[in-house]
């Protein structure tokens, strides 16, 4: 039996992904030469307030080889400069979430910021309930190919939970055998990479993203007083260093991650002098093909 979509789980998704895709138009204009990292993150975050949702993560700015999970510091000083930047926003309203990237090319590399994009055009064509996906994998690949660079494989689009900003299932950015059908109603983010690198993403040395792992009791005042805003107001959702209120928040997340009651996002990265784009769009799976949530309107 199909799923109702018209119920208030779904509505939720909508709602968040439509202020998405507008904060998503907002951020990505202010992405110029010169501009801060950090203005431009604390915007969007501070935009999605304004329209009624909550950031599901810290905005996500990634430059040239990096891939996903870097954000400001909480004094970033940092200015775009000619670069391929990818912005990845995620909203969420009562932890019903949405999900989206693009690339911002200000390096004069077109064609690779264009590749994701029409790769996730040709996998949006494609998802219906029954497909599998690896066969969004394949969709993706193949246009990324015909670009004649690598889709990132060790990075993957993923399903939207309560609270939960990665679930099963995963959708590979290439082809795969052991895929999984998607079902009407799943919720589900597909996030086409592109490189001229190798494709495959390692984990660099810095950390600026975090997420609860497990509530403990911990004595030191200020792990406390982060620990309390964490499980208050972020939950099991990701969060930056920079949105905890207390003082001290780099040494109090330091003692949380040691005892693993955070653990951090490094940020992932391909080699030293390779581009990687990026654009995600999340999607309801309905009978007879899906629901972008994120689109432009
Ligand atoms: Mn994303
Ligand atoms: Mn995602």
């Amino acid at each position: 039996m199909s799923p109702d979509l018209t119920g208030e789980r779904y509505e939720k998704h909508r709602e968040a992904g439509e202020i998405l895709a507008q904060v998503r138009a907002e951020t990505a204009e202010r992405v110029e030469v010169g501009a801060s990292h950090l203005e431009v993150a604390a915007y969007a975050e501070e935009r999605i307030r304004e329209l009624g949702g909550e950031p599901a993560f810290p905005v996500n700015i990634s430059i040239d080889h990096e891939a996903a999970h870097a954000t400001p510091t909480p004094d970033d000083d940092a200015t775009f400069g000619e670069e391929m930047v990818n912005l990845d926003i995620g909203v969420h309203v009562d932890g019903w979430l949405a999900d989206t990237a693009i690339t911002v090319d200000l390096s004069g590399t077109s064609d690779l910021a264009a590749a994701p994009a029409e790769a996730l055009e040709a996998a949006l064509d494609v998802v219906e309930a029954g497909v599998e996906t690896g066969e969004i994998g394949a969709e993706i690949e193949a246009v990324v190919d015909g670009y004649g660079y690598n889709p990132v494989v060790n990075l993957t689009g993923h399903g939207l939970g309560h609270w939960e900003q990665h679930t099963e299932p995963n959708v590979p950015n290439r082809g795969v055998e052991q895929g999984v059908e998607l079902e009407a109603g799943d919720v589900v983010a597909i996030e086409p990479f592109a490189t001229d690198g190798g494709g495959k993403v390692n984990e660099g040395s810095h950390e600026e993203i975090y997420s609860l792992e497990r509530e403990a009791s911990v004595r030191n005042r200020q792990a406390r007083a982060a620990l309390e805003q964490i499980v208050e107001e972020f939950k099991t959702l990701p969060f930056a260093r920079r949105w905890l209120d207390t003082d001290r928040a780099e040494m109090a997340l330091r003692r949380l991650a040691r005892d693993d009651v955070v653990h951090g996002y490094p940020v992932l990265q391909e080699q030293e002098g390779c581009l990687v784009s990026q654009t995600e769009h999340t999607v309801i799976v309905t009978e007879d093909g899906c629901e972008v949530t994120t689109r432009d309107r």
